[in-house]
C-alpha cells in the first residue's frame, strides 16, 4: 500500500509546480513555457553523465521575460538554472536541485557589426559559428572558436570562458569581451564593463567572465573583433607516438614561433574520423599535430618553414602543408568533427578536460594511457596541445553494471594527474557540477572562502544555479556522486 504521507507530499509538490507553471505561462506566454514532465526530459542534462529533470522550462525573448522568469522563481523559492545550447562538459546547465531553467536560444539576434570600431553587440543565444560566419563578411574575426562551435551559444562561452584551438594565440573568450548586460539573481538588470577597452573602476566583467552561470543571466553582449589575417598556412604533421608528438609541441613552441593552433590527434581519433569524414588523415600515424600559422604573408612563410623543420627535427616522418583554401578546410573537418566520430565507434564516451604545463605531456600523455587501460577502456586524445589542455575520451557502455562509475573514478585519478603534474582540473569546460569535489586539491580553503564571499556579495543566495563550482554549499553536500545519488532519488526539491 502507498505511504499515504508521501502520497500528500506528491500532491502538494504538484500543486506548488501547477503554480509555478502558470505564473511563468502568465508572464512570459503559453509558447515560451515548458512544464509537462515528457517535455522536461530534453533538459535534464548538458554534454556529459549528469542529469536531472527540472520543474519547468522557459525560454525568454527579452530582457524583461528574463528578469520576470528570475522574480517568479525566487517567489516560490526553486532554484534557476541558466542554459544555452547544453553543450557544456561540466554539468553547468543540469538542475541538480530542480527548478526553472532558463534557455536563452531564442534570444538570438546580431544586433551590431560596427567593423569602424570593430565591436560587434548580440544576444546571448547566438551560435559562436554564426557570429564568426557574419564577421567574415565585413573582413573580421571573433578568434574564440570551441570545436562546439556549430552549436554552442556566445552566452554559454561567456559562462564557461571557452578557449578553443586559435585561443593558443588569440586567448580565450575573457580577452574578446568588452561589455555585458546581466540579469542579476534578484531579477535586476546591470550592465558590466562598457563598449570600449579598460572600463573605469573594478572589472566585474572580468569576474563574470568564466563564472559558469552562478551570479547572473548574461542577456546582451559586446565582443571585440579582429582583422581577418592576411595570410595563413596550415600543416599536418604526422608522427609514430603520441610521446614524440607531444615532445614535438614543446619544441616548436621553445623555438619562438606561436602557431595560432597546434592541436594534437591520437590514433584511436583518427581512426574514428577518417571512415566517417575522408580528410586524409594517416590511419597508420600514432598521433598527428595540426599546425596553424597567421600573420603578414612574408612572416607566415617564415613561421610555416620553422614550423615544418621544428617537427622533422622531432621524429616527424611527414609534414604535408594545405595547398588551398578547400584542403585547409578538410583538414579542420577533422579536427571539428573528431569528437562526435568517437559516437559512432563506442555506445558512451567521457570527455576529461585538463591542463598541465606544456613541457609535461609527454609524460602525462604516458600515463593517462596507463592508467586507461589498466582500467580496461579505450581511450582517444583529441586537444589543445598548444596550451597543454588535454582531452582524454574514455569510451563505455553504461549499460555494463558499474561501468559509469570506473569511468568516473578514472577520470578523478587522472584529474589528480594533472594537478600533481603542476597543472589544473580544468582548461576550458569549467567546473560546473562535475568537478566541485576536486577544487580542493587546488584551492586553500582561504581561497574557497574568497571566492564564495564573492557569491555572496553578488546576492546569488542558494538558488541560483546550485552545486556549481564550490565544494560545498547549502543542500548540495561535499560529494559529487553522493550527492547526484540523492536528488536523483528525490522527486521535484523546493527549499
Ligand atoms: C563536441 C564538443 C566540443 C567542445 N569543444 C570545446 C572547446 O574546444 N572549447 C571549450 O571551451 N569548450 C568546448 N566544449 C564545451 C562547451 O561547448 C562550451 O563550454 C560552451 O561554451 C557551452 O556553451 P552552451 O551554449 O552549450 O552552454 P550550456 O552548456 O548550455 O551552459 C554552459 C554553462 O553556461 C551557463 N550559461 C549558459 N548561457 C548563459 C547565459 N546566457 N548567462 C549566464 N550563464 C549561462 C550555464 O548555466 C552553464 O553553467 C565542447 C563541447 C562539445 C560537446
Amino acid at each position: 500500500m502507498r505511504n499515504p504521507f508521501r502520497r500528500s507530499v506528491e500532491q502538494a509538490l504538484d500543486a506548488s509546480r501547477t503554480a509555478l507553471a502558470s505564473d511563468l505561462i502568465a508572464a512570459l506566454g503559453e509558447q515560451n513555457v515548458l512544464w509537462r514532465a515528457e517535455d522536461l526530459i530534453g533538459y535534464e542534462y548538458d554534454a556529459t553523465i549528469d542529469r536531472r529533470r527540472p520543474d519547468a522550462v522557459v525560454f525568454p525573448s527579452t530582457t524583461e521575460q528574463v528578469s520576470a522568469a528570475i522574480v517568479i522563481a525566487n517567489a516560490f523559492g526553486v532554484p534557476i538554472v541558466p542554459r544555452g545550447s547544453g553543450t557544456g562538459l561540466a554539468g553547468g546547465a543540469v538542475p541538480i536541485m530542480g527548478g526553472v531553467v532558463v534557455v536563452l536560444t531564442r534570444m538570438n539576434r546580431i544586433v551590431e557589426i560596427d567593423p569602424r570600431d570593430r565591436v560587434a553587440v548580440i544576444q546571448p543565444g547566438v551560435i559562436n559559428l554564426r557570429l564568426q560566419d557574419e564577421c567574415a563578411k565585413y573582413g573580421l574575426l571573433y578568434a574564440p572558436d570551441p570545436s562546439s562551435q556549430r552549436i554552442c551559444t556566445i552566452g554559454g562561452n561567456i559562462a564557461t570562458n571557452s578557449g578553443g584551438p586559435h585561443t593558443l594565440a588569440h586567448g580565450s573568450t575573457v580577452n574578446h569581451v568588452l561589455g555585458i548586460e546581466v540579469v542579476l539573481p534578484d531579477g535586476r538588470v546591470t550592465y558590466l564593463g562598457s563598449r570600449v577597452p579598460d572600463a573605469p573602476g573594478i572589472d566585474l566583467r572580468g569576474v563574470f567572465v568564466g563564472s559558469e552561470g552562478t551570479l547572473g543571466i548574461v542577456t546582451s553582449i559586446t565582443v571585440r573583433l579582429q582583422r581577418q589575417p592576411e595570410a595563413v598556412r596550415t600543416m599536418l604533421a604526422i608522427f609514430e607516438s603520441i610521446e614524440i608528438a607531444s615532445e614535438a609541441v614543446s619544441a616548436i613552441i621553445s623555438g619562438g614561433v606561436i602557431p595560432v593552433a597546434l592541436e594534437m590527434l591520437d590514433q584511436e581519433i583518427i581512426r574514428a574520423v577518417e571512415p566517417r569524414l575522408h580528410v586524409g588523415y594517416p590511419l597508420d600515424a600514432g598521433a598527428v599535430l595540426l599546425i596553424e600559422v597567421e600573420g603578414l604573408r612574408e612572416s607566415v612563410e617564415a613561421d610555416a618553414q620553422y614550423v615544418v623543420t621544428a617537427c622533422r627535427e622531432m621524429g616527424a616522418r611527414e609534414v604535408r602543408t594545405a595547398e588551398s583554401e578547400a584542403e585547409r578546410a578538410r583538414l579542420w573537418e577533422g579536427r571539428k568533427g573528431g569528437i562526435g566520430a568517437i559516437g559512432a565507434i563506442s555506445p558512451n564516451f567521457y570527455i576529461l578536460d585538463g591542463v598541465v604545463p606544456r613541457t609535461q605531456l609527454p609524460k602525462v600523455m604516458a600515463e593517462v594511457m596507463r592508467l586507461s587501460a589498466e582500467a580496461g577502456f579505450r581511450c582517444a586524445n583529441i586537444f589543445h596541445a598548444g596550451d597543454g589542455n588535454l582531452h582524454p575520451n574514455i569510451m563505455f557502455d553504461e549499460l555494463v553494471p558499474g561501468a559509469t562509475q570506473k569511468v568516473l573514478d578514472l577520470g578523478g585519478a587522472i584529474m589528480r594527474l594533472c594537478v600533481d603534474s603542476g597543472g589544473s582540473i580544468t582548461g576550458e569546460h569549467g567546473v560546473g557540477l562535475e568537478k566541485r569535489s576536486y577544487m580542493e586539491w587546488i584551492f586553500s580553503a582561504a581561497d574557497l572562502e574568497a571566492q564564495q564571499r564573492i557569491r555572496d556579495a553578488w546576492g546569488t543566495g542558494e538558488r541560483f544555479n546550485p552545486c556549481k563550482i564550490l565544494p560545498t554549499g547549502h543542500g548540495c553536500g561535499a560529494g559529487h556522486e553522493a550527492e547526484i545519488r540523492q536528488h536523483l532519488a528525490t522527486p521535484g526539491v523546493y527549499v
